[in-house]
């Protein structure tokens, strides 16, 4: 069986004093699902408190084949998180707020495993909108070609998207004028009953 490498052997500090610590560096393949499994590197260290152990990732990257949002080629985009902090308790307490955000210590195997840990950060920090490139230019509307490849000669400066945001917005105007238009002849013709009605 292979060695999960996201489980850490924290047997030496948990013995010792509050403040010691102990260094792992991570390089591994982490599995977030049946069929995706990412690279990751990370400077990991885990410090014992009284009743836990502080943990601390560092330089935290990984690689995420995505899909590009416009062209919808496939590529890899490096994904970097500054600080990943978290407590593994050494024990599960009374009252648990947030059952995802609890990480306990196995005390009987003096392991922690940072697995899930990372997992989660990982989902927090995925592109939302993956681009392959700022300037990638995506596919053409008419013809489907990729536009990184070279032009098509089909008429690129008229985005669909942008006239299905305006039709809307342009109902919107014609109403406004419509009402607009109304308000004020319904006030034009108020004034002109008011000096009859006062006649009466
Ligand atoms: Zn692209
Ligand atoms: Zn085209």
């Amino acid at each position: 069986m292979p060695k999960n490498k996201f489980k850490l052997n924290i047997g030496s500090i948990l013995e010792a004093e509050e403040g010691a610590h102990v260094e792992f560096d991570i390089d591994a393949l982490l599995k977030l699902d049946e069929k995706t499994e990412m690279p990751i590197t990370a400077a990991v260290q885990v410090m014992k408190l009284s009743h836990e152990v502080n943990v601390t990732a560092k330089k935290f990257t990984a690689e995420a084949s995505v899909v590009c949002s416009r062209c919808i080629k496939k590529f890899k985009q490096k994904i970097s998180i500054k600080l990943i902090e978290r407590q593994f308790l050494f024990e599960r307490p009374h009252v648990v707020e947030d059952a995802d955000d609890l990480y306990l210590v196995d005390m009987k195997n003096a392991t922690i495993d940072i697995a899930e840990l990372f997992r989660q950060e990982l989902l927090l920090h995925f592109p939302l909108i993956p681009l392959c490139s700022l300037k990638c230019k995506g596919l053409c509307a008419v013809c489907g070609k990729n536009l990184n490849l070279g032009d098509c000669g089909h008429n690129h400066d008229v985005d669909i998207s942008s006239i299905e945001t305006q039709k809307p917005l342009l109902k919107l105007k014609e109403l406004f004028k419509q009402s607009q238009n109304g308000k004020t002849t319904d006030k034009q013709t108020k004034s002109s009953t008011k000096p009859n009605q006062k006649k009466i």
